[in-house]
């Protein structure tokens, strides 16, 4: 393919990529936003295979098999509730990506770069190299945490901050020496050195941050994929990496700055792990005690029959039950009777940003009675009956009134307002930052323990059951 083609070809791809995202940005427009994704990346992928650079089609189609294969097997097997972690881990893949083309682009140094040219190379495979090892082991522990396979707890060494500094200086030192030599065998070490000091920082950065915050980290991971894949760019001289690398990161540090706004959480806190004044609370919290009230399917229904406003906050459990198209059945119901049910969205409710939308969104629930945290937390005073369908951490009043809380100060859902609440889930057992809630024991919530989707349509046969049978269930529609 000629060069003139090939540029043509990026450039379509970009525009693709910027459609694609802003399709993303709104549940109508993201299945086509994802579309415009794909044709993207497929005109990237097949205008990079034929471009003058490629030469060997075997490797290239090797790794182009085993890499789809990998990716067709996670996107079929893995739930939705394995994503987060499932995103995790391919962030690591460009961090680790990043790494193997920085040593790659060394070893190929011939001589025939010099003077700045040379320079401005050195730089780049240094600096993808440090971001791409940071990349790669943070988010293999991120992937670890979400997956339950190291403690979701802050992990914090005593003095870290320090170590982490001194390693960050360590490396800023190995940079200075693989600047400074001539000989490709002289770069390695520094290089080399660098690279294992900068995968213990991620590793120290991410242990250290905590059960609630981990949203944030994963957001902040992503974005540092992007860079790196800018970085890869300019190791390349590749416009399109350089370009969607961008677009990535950018998106994704816009994404992590809206994240902390919602948890009340400060950005550079977030990152070095409570550094300062105002970092994340690291306490335990205090000890919660109390008798919680255990409630039926039937008291259920009889709750909901009697409201007049109703407000349904679905958490990770809900995805864990795959509970959303029960929870719609019931929504229908009620709607056709006349009783006013939304749903309250917390920022960082499940296991990823937009987790419950995408739900609901699947479950055919009109997008308008889908409402923000900000949108529908004053309105709860006025509420009848809050069902809590599997979200622990995000209802949790302690965020509010117990500043020892591991996650005191991030706003929640103040559904403890309402005149009753019913909390669907199996136990009293705490949620993804290990803390205990006050709100199972409070007056006014009933406990209806078991598998939420389970006990949904437990509710929903009770109110299908009694209910008068002149009156017809209409099909939900946006209004
Ligand atoms: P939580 O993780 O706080 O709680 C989920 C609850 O669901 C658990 O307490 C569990 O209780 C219950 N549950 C699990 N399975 C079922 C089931 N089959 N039926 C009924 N209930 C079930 O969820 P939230 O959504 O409230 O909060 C999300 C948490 O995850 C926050 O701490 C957030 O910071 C964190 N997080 C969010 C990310 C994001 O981007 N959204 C990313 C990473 C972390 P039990 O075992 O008793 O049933």
């Amino acid at each position: 393919m000629s060069d003139n083609l090939l540029t043509v070809a990026y450039i379509g791809a970009i525009a693709l990529f910027i459609i694609s995202v802003w399709g993303l940005s709104k549940p109508e427009t993201a299945p086509r936003g994802n579309i415009y994704g794909i044709i993207g990346m497929i005109i990237a992928v097949v205008a990079t295979a034929l471009s003058h650079e490629v030469t060997g089609y075997g490797p290239l189609i090797v790794a182009i098999i085993i890499g789809g294969t990998i990716g067709a097997i996670a996107a079929v097997k893995v739930a939705m509730t394995g994503l987060p972690q499932m995103v995790g881990l391919f962030n690591s893949f460009v961090g680790l990506a990043a790494v193997l083309i920085g040593f790659s682009e060394l070893l190929k140094l011939d001589g025939t770069l010099v003077g700045v040219d040379l320079t401005i190379h050195k730089l780049e495979i240094f600096i993808g190299v440090f971001v791409g090892a940071i990349t790669f082991t943070g988010s293999v522990i991120a992937f670890a945490k979400l997956q339950g396979l190291v403690t979701s707890r802050a992990v914090m060494l005593p003095g870290r901050h320090w170590v982490n500094l001194a390693m960050f200086v360590a490396c800023v030192g190995f940079g200075f020496e693989f600047m400074s030599v001539a000989s490709t065998e002289a770069m390695m070490l520094p290089l080399a050195v660098m690279t294992a000091i900068s995968s213990i920082l991620g590793i120290n950065m991410v242990m250290a941050i905590g059960g609630a915050d981990m949203p944030v980290v994963i957001s902040i991971l992503n974005s540092y994929s992007g860079w790196v894949g800018t970085a890869t760019g300019f190791m390349l001289s590749n416009d399109l990496l350089i370009v969607t690398g961008s677009i990535v990161g950018s998106s994704g540090a816009i994404l992590s700055y809206v994240m902390c706004k919602a948890m009340n959480r400060s950005f550079l806190n977030v990152v070095l792990g409570g550094f300062g004044e105002g970092a994340t609370p690291t306490g335990t919290g205090a000890k919660i005690e109390g008798e919680a009230t255990p409630t039926t399917a039937a008291e259920t229904a009889e709750l909901l029959r009697d409201a007049q406003s109703v407000v349904i906050v679905p958490g990770y459990g809900m995805a864990v039950a795959q509970a959303q198209h029960a929870v719609s059945d019931i929504t229908k119901f009620l709607r056709a009777r006349n009783i006013n049910v939304r749903f309250g969205i917390h920022p960082v409710a499940g296991r990823m940003p937009g987790h419950m939308n995408v739900l609901l969104a699947e479950a055919n629930l009109p997008y308008d009675i889908v409402l923000e945290m900000d949108e529908i937390n004053d309105d709860f005073p006025k509420t009848d009956v809050v069902l809590v369908i599997g979200a622990n951490d995000t209802v949790n009043p302690s965020a509010l009134d117990d500043p020892s809380s591991p996650i005191a100060g991030m706003p929640v859902m103040e559904v403890w307002k309402a005149d009753a609440v019913v909390v669907f889930k199996r136990s009293l057992g705490s949620g993804y930052a290990g803390v205990g809630n006050p709100l199972f024991f409070k007056e006014n919530t009933f406990m209806l323990f078991g598998d939420a989707k389970k006990n949904v349509n437990a509710v929903y046969a009770e109110l299908t059951n009694s209910a008068p049978e002149t009156v017809q269930e209409t099909v939900l529609v946006a209004s």
